[in-house]
């Protein structure tokens, strides 16, 4: 299970790179599709496995040899890690879920604000409703109500 998590984490640091990288510059998440930042050329899935393929090509494109984001590379090694940790620690739980979130939020908002000076606000959104969502399925719908007054105060 901590494999499981640590793989997660490495995909989910991989998309999370992406959507920061898109939304940071106003650019859709659909289109265009993956590609070197330096000429261009659409990656292939094998280019898209997060560490691996880094490691593979050496951390340079294999089109045009430039070389590629290292900030790729940490994200995706840090946060694998972190989930693995966060399973390690917590279990299946409560903890391990806002745990998830929090850390996920904060690896976006990293990304976007050390690469960019840009905090996003989908994200934030998102996570508030990831978190009320989970409160409530864990402990019912007085307790998330509280949570709520008590945040918007
Ligand atoms: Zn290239």
């Amino acid at each position: 299970m901590i494999v499981v998590f640590i793989l997660l984490g490495m995909f989910l640091a991989s998309f999370y790179h992406f959507f920061a990288d898109r939304k940071s510059n106003n650019q859709s998440i659909v289109k265009p599709s993956p590609h070197c930042d330096f000429c261009n050329k659409k990656l292939k899935w094998y280019e898209k496995i997060p560490i691996f393929s880094y490691i593979i090509q050496g951390g340079l494109c294999n089109n045009c040899h430039e070389k590629l984001p290292l900030s790729y590379f940490l994200s995706e090694v840090i946060l694998g890690f972190t989930f693995g940790f966060g399973y390690y620690l917590y279990g299946i739980s409560y903890e391990l879920f806002a745990f998830l979130i929090i850390i996920s939020l904060a690896t976006i908002i990293c990304i976007s604000d050390f690469k960019y000076l840009v905090i996003l606000d989908y994200p934030l959104f998102i996570s508030v409703i990831l978190i009320i969502i989970l409160k409530y399925c864990y402990f019912g719908l007085t307790p998330t109500l509280k949570a709520i007054v008590s945040g918007i105060i």
